[in-house]
């Protein structure tokens, strides 16, 4: 029987993982290197190590019945280590981590990504630069691992900047994906959850907003046709399936010519997720433990329309409870509001996403 869930990794989402288990009545264990993280604060005990650390990482398996993660770039060393009680699997963080590994999973399971070309050596950088001379389309580079936020993004217009890059990037040994830049209509983001039995379930389909690549709102249920819905749905279990998923695997998605194409995934529930918490039967968390202990799942109903809007560290006016009012304030307790860094968010209900989006608007300061 499972008792105690560790977790790797205690930021925003390993405490509201944790807040959900806990209400479940599981223990806690929280390994993350900084004291009284947002989810040490909510656990029962918090390792304070590195997450490269194997010592820590056995103490942390010792202590617990079932591990799971909150971010995907997971030493892999760390993540064979503690297999033993980790249904996630380290195939899937290695997937994950890594652009180019995502990539080709997400084609090998018949999806469609954005055309993209890998720069994993300084020849294959070299025949890019010429190719891309005779055809220079607008270009975003990602570095394959690390990146979030749009960090490790460099979007290129032509070739002066094209030629800075690479002389910048010469012989670094750093690999990266070129992909197309495209006029999306829409960017939208699915949430599939599937426990080891192979029970799968889809929460509705968020409309994502970002603002300096970084998400601003998502607003639920997206505005798209039936036939999108159906189709992101029926993507995310072929995805879901292909990859043998247990636990939670988040799609990132772009609406281009009435298709959707996949931008990209995260292994763990996700920020376009949060509205979940008020505005589904289930949310994602719970649903996320229940994938990982192996129970059966639960009902991922829309019960009201919602935004869900995030406070970054320049919003500190949305992190007052009083102007924040009925709408739902959720704050992750960092102590230290950075610019661009998640300090909460706020899930706004309301008869129909236009009342949603006007109460949005008198909260936020243009
Ligand atoms: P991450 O979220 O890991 O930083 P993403 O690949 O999701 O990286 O990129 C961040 C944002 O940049 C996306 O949500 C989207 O708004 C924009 N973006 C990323 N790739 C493209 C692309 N090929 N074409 C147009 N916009 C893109
Ligand atoms: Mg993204």
């Amino acid at each position: 029987m499972i008792q105690t869930i560790g977790i790797l990794g205690g930021g925003q989402l390993g405490r509201m993982m944790a807040l959900a288990a806990r209400e479940m009545g599981y223990n806690i264990v929280v390994l993350d290197p900084t004291p009284n993280c947002p989810c040490g604060q909510v656990a029962d005990k918090q390792i304070v190590a590195d997450f490269d650390d194997i010592e820590a990482a056995r103490e942390l398996l010792e202590s617990c019945d079932v591990i799971t993660y909150e971010f995907e770039n997971v030493n892999l060393k760390v993540a064979e280590a503690l297999a033993s009680k980790l249904p996630q699997t380290s195939r899937l963080l290695e997937v994950t981590q890594n652009r180019i590994i995502e990539k080709t999973e997400i084609n090998k399971a018949g999806l469609k990504t954005v055309h993209y070309k890998v720069i994993a050596s300084q020849a294959e950088m070299d025949l890019f630069v010429e190719n891309y001379q005779k055809n220079s389309v607008k270009t975003v580079i990602k570095t394959a691992i690390g990146g979030y936020d749009g960090k490790g993004q460099y979007v290129i217009n032509n070739v002066a900047e094209l030629k800075a890059f690479a002389t910048e990037n010469y012989n670094t040994g750093i690999e990266y994906v070129a992909e197309e830049f495209i006029k999306f209509e829409k960017e939208l983001s699915v949430i599939v959850c599937r426990n080891s039995n192979g029970e799968m379930a889809v929460f509705p389909m968020a409309e994502n907003i970002h603002r300096n690549q970084i998400l601003f709102e998502s607003i639920v249920p997206a505005r798209v046709s039936h036939y999108i819905e159906e189709k992101a749905i029926s993507l995310a279990k072929q995805l879901a399936q292909h990859i043998n998923l247990v636990g939670t695997l988040a799609i990132e998605l772009f609406l281009c010519n009435d298709e959707l194409v996949v931008n990209e995934l995260a292994p763990r529930p996700h920020n376009s997720g949060h509205y979940t918490i008020n505005a589904c039967t289930t949310s994602q968390f719970e649903q996320h433990i229940r994938a990982v202990c192996n129970l059966s799942l639960g009902d991922t109903k829309l019960s009201s329309p919602c935004v869900m809007v995030n406070i970054l560290g320049e919003d500190k006016y949305l992190m007052n409870r009083e102007k924040i009012g009925k709408h739902k304030l959720h704050l992750y307790g960092k102590t230290e509001a950075k610019n661009g860094r998640k300090m909460g968010h706020i899930n706004v209900l309301g008869e129909t996403i236009g009342e949603c989006l006007k109460e949005v608007e008198n909260l936020i300061l243009h």
